[in-house]
């Protein structure tokens, strides 16, 4: 998708914190971050939504990496909380399928 905001980002085209990156997945950091840290893992592949991924293998994967890099990576070993937000009424504001990592402090419900 070549007006994407997180399209760009992954192709490096808009300059973004790196923190992973792999053949299928970017994560990098918020750049409003609502937690000490707070990353977005996203497909390289355009995935509007949640709701609109028919890719159970994709999804996979990102699960994957998510837990990957939530430990591995950022040393959230202690804990840490996913978020995907979908479409309008889940408060979604990029319409390229992304995860969250929250972590670093304790998180109220
Ligand atoms: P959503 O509300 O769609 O689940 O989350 C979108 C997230 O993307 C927000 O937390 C917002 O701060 C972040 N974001 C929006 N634009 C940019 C950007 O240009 N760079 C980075 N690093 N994050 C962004
Ligand atoms: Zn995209």
């Amino acid at each position: 998708m070549s007006n994407c905001l997180f399209c760009k980002i992954a192709a490096g085209e808009i300059p973004s914190s790196k923190v992973y990156e792999d053949e299928n997945v970017y994560a990098f950091k918020d750049i409003h971050p609502k937690a000490p840290t707070h990353v977005l893992v996203i497909p390289r592949k355009h995935v509007a939504t949640l709701a609109d991924c028919d890719d159970p293998a994709l999804l996979g994967t990102l699960m994957d990496r998510v837990r990957h890099i939530a430990d591995a990576v950022l040393g959230l070993a202690g804990g840490y909380r996913v978020i995907i937000n979908v479409r309008e009424g889940g408060g979604q504001e990029v319409y390229h399928l992304h995860i969250h990592i929250l972590g670093g402090r304790k998180l109220p419900f």
